[in-house]
């Protein structure tokens, strides 16, 4: 079965339009969020290129292969776990694959992941590469931070912005996930998504997925929020629920305040320290690692600040 890439179809069609066309330019650049699903975009554009119809109809031998991760015409490289950037020995790899005659379809496609993680030693090898393409070579390079891309790279792909998932498509990719999101967790799920599956897909463990709802409980009424609850509960989870997403149940919480229109010079001061407690929260992740600081601690300093604010 065509499988389908939720939230990209913009992309896959001015892929398949170029591809009919035999416009297609030697290198794509799929950028834009983490958790997204470029990578899956990647694939499928990957399968439009493998397949035996240029549909990437999922059941041809071309396309079954490519599932099966056993194409001989495709090569996925990426950051390797455990290691700081993407190196030259990868690059070079890269471009001797890309370089190679096709030995099923004639093409030969490199699905190039984490592209932004390049040295700069592999990001020249590979400015190289793409100033002198093989004929029916194709590299698809997934980065989820565009700027940290040499800006001689960019100017030498097809650039392609991915977008952050609209709230359905989030939801849908959830219960599509194995095992899925159960449906009680999923608008929790969806509502600190921000657009990206990835981001919450941790809400398939149910242990992290309960704890989440406990903490989104005890942080919806921050003013009265019970500190010994909240202390208790951060020495309980702190290690397995994503920081991030801690944070963002918080600011989830605080936001309608700031919605109030402000009709005096109080009201005006009390905004602005809630935003200031906002803002130390939404540092805190960061803070953490960047000053070695106490998580469990630095965040209870935070939320007492927060609570303040709000109570003001
Ligand atoms: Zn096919």
């Amino acid at each position: 079965m065509n499988s389908k890439v939720l939230g990209h179809q913009g992309v896959e069609q001015m892929f398949t339009k170029a591809l009919q066309k035999g416009h297609l330019h030697h290198a794509w650049l799929l950028y834009g969020m983490k958790g997204i699903g470029k990578d899956v975009l990647a694939e499928k554009l990957a399968a439009y290129l493998m397949c035996d119809t240029q549909s990437a109809c999922g059941v041809c031998h071309g396309c079954q292969m490519l599932k099966a991760g056993s194409h001989p015409d495709v090569f996925r490289a990426g950051l390797i776990e455990g290691k700081r950037d993407l190196n030259i020995e990868q690059v070079r790899g890269v471009l001797a694959f890309l370089a190679l005659s096709g030995a099923e379809s004639g093409r030969r496609v490199v699905i190039l992941d984490d592209a932004e993680r390049m040295n700069g030693q592999a990001a020249n090898a590979l400015l190289k590469g793409l100033e002198e393409p093989t004929e029916g070579s194709m590299l698809l390079m997934v980065c989820a931070d565009l700027e940290r891309l040499p800006a001689t790279i960019r100017s030498r792909c097809m650039l392609q912005q991915c977008s952050p998932l609209c709230d359905q498509d989030v939801r849908l990719v959830l219960q599509k996930l194995n095992p899925p999101v159960e449906d009680r967790y999923l608008d929790l799920a969806v509502s600190v998504a921000g657009g990206s599956p990835g981001a919450v897909a941790c809400l398939q463990d149910r242990k992290i997925a309960d704890a989440m709802l406990e903490w989104q409980a005890l942080v919806a009424d921050m003013a009265r929020a019970d500190v010994g609850k909240i202390d208790n509960w951060i020495r309980n989870h702190l290690k397995t629920v994503p920081h991030g997403l801690i944070v963002q149940m918080m600011t989830n919480a605080a936001y309608p305040v700031l919605q109030t229109p402000c009709l005096d010079a109080d009201a005006f001061s009390r905004h602005e320290s809630i935003q200031q407690a906002l803002h130390l929260c939404a540092r805190w992740p960061a803070d953490v690692v960047r000053h070695s600081l106490r998580a469990g601690p630095a965040l209870l300093a935070c939320i007492l600040q927060l609570r303040t604010a709000l109570k003001a």
